[in-house]
């Protein structure tokens, strides 16, 4: 499988579907789809693969049963030729899950759970299902995990898995380095644990949620966190759709990031927005830039990206690190 490039590379849509997932990936003709965004989504996904000259999803992945994963589910089982379909153990009683499995039925598409470890077939990637390692309580730690392999390239995505899944994996398996993280819970500080992140090192991190959606997805912490790490930030709320296109060896995006300040370059403006890190303390109301000496106890700091933004919430600058 590694031996030889012979297709046109792997290609990785995150579309637009706001606070939702649905990823779409293509590969020597054949088409697999990481969850169909909330029930308003079908508008979007539908003719948005269609464009594609996609007529067979020859992998559907619902990796969990929330809403917008599998909102436009049914519409798009409907839509396509369909090969196999994967989803997690775990089940919900919304009407949403009830009607695809409606669906599912009416299709006569086989179902399969996969486990930890387990292989998919999909054109000539290398894709192994990571989690969920265990069943877990939680429905968004009961997310498929998969890790697509392209040659040199890796992808890695996660559904909303949160802090166990992500440490059950990282003791499961070796070599978890990846080029490119879909970033879990888009965004949401319940995920993206500092050890799980270090642990994948992704060059390039790709976030899908909504604008000025309710959760406040993604937190300030997990920003952070990613610029810590290196990675390179997309968002499908300030960017629309992301592509990226591997040919094996190397990765390209439909558009630029914003870089971390670690490997940064003169490319102020991308930048500004996660070069400096303002901290507040939930008590005192005061604002410190990171470097200062009285920072606030971990559990009275809250992140802040903008200086305006905290003077906004109420927060008064610090007279010692004078942010
Ligand atoms: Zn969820
Ligand atoms: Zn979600």
């Amino acid at each position: 499988m590694n031996a030889n490039i012979e297709d046109d590379g792997l290609e990785v849509y995150f579309m637009d579907v706001g606070q939702a997932d649905s990823i779409l990936l293509i590969n020597s003709n054949k088409a697999m789809l990481i969850d169909a965004g909330d029930t308003d989504a079908e508008d979007i996904i539908i003719p948005y693969i269609k464009s594609l000259g996609i007529e067979k999803l020859d992998v559907v992945i619902f990796t969990h049963p929330h809403k917008d994963h599998i909102g436009s589910g049914s519409k798009v089982i409907e839509s396509f030729y369909i090969g196999k379909i994967y989803m997690s153990s775990k089940t919900t009683t919304t009407k949403t899950f009830e009607k695809l499995l409606d669906s599912i039925e009416l299709k006569g598409v086989d179902l399969i759970i996969p486990n930890a470890g387990d292989k998919i077939e999909f054109g000539n990637c290398d894709v192994t299902v990571l989690g969920p390692v265990k069943e877990y309580n939680e429905i968004n730690d009961n997310s498929i995990v998969v890790k697509v392999d392209y040659n040199d390239t890796k992808f890695l995505f996660t559904g909303d898995m949160e802090e166990n899944s992500e440490k059950d994996i990282i003791d499961t398996f070796v070599n978890l380095d990846v080029d490119v993280l879909k970033v879990a819970h888009h965004g949401s500080e319940t995920s993206s644990s500092y050890v799980f992140l270090r642990e994948v090192s992704p060059k390039y991190a790709v976030i899908s949620c909504g604008i000025d959606n309710d959760y406040k997805h993604p937190q300030e912490k997990i920003l952070s966190r990613l610029n810590d790490v290196g990675a390179e930030i997309f968002r499908t709320d300030k960017m629309g759709t992301i592509v990226a296109k591997s040919n094996g060896k190397e990765i390209t995006f439909n558009q630029a990031g914003i870089k971390s300040s670690n490997n940064s370059d003169n490319d102020k403006d991308t930048n500004q927005m996660l070069d400096i890190t303002y901290i507040g303390n939930l008590n005192s109301k005061k604002l410190h830039l990171d470097i200062c000496k009285s920072l606030p106890s971990e559990k009275n700091k809250v992140y802040f990206n903008s200086r305006e933004k905290a003077i906004k919430d109420g927060y008064e600058p610090c007279s010692q690190c004078n942010p």
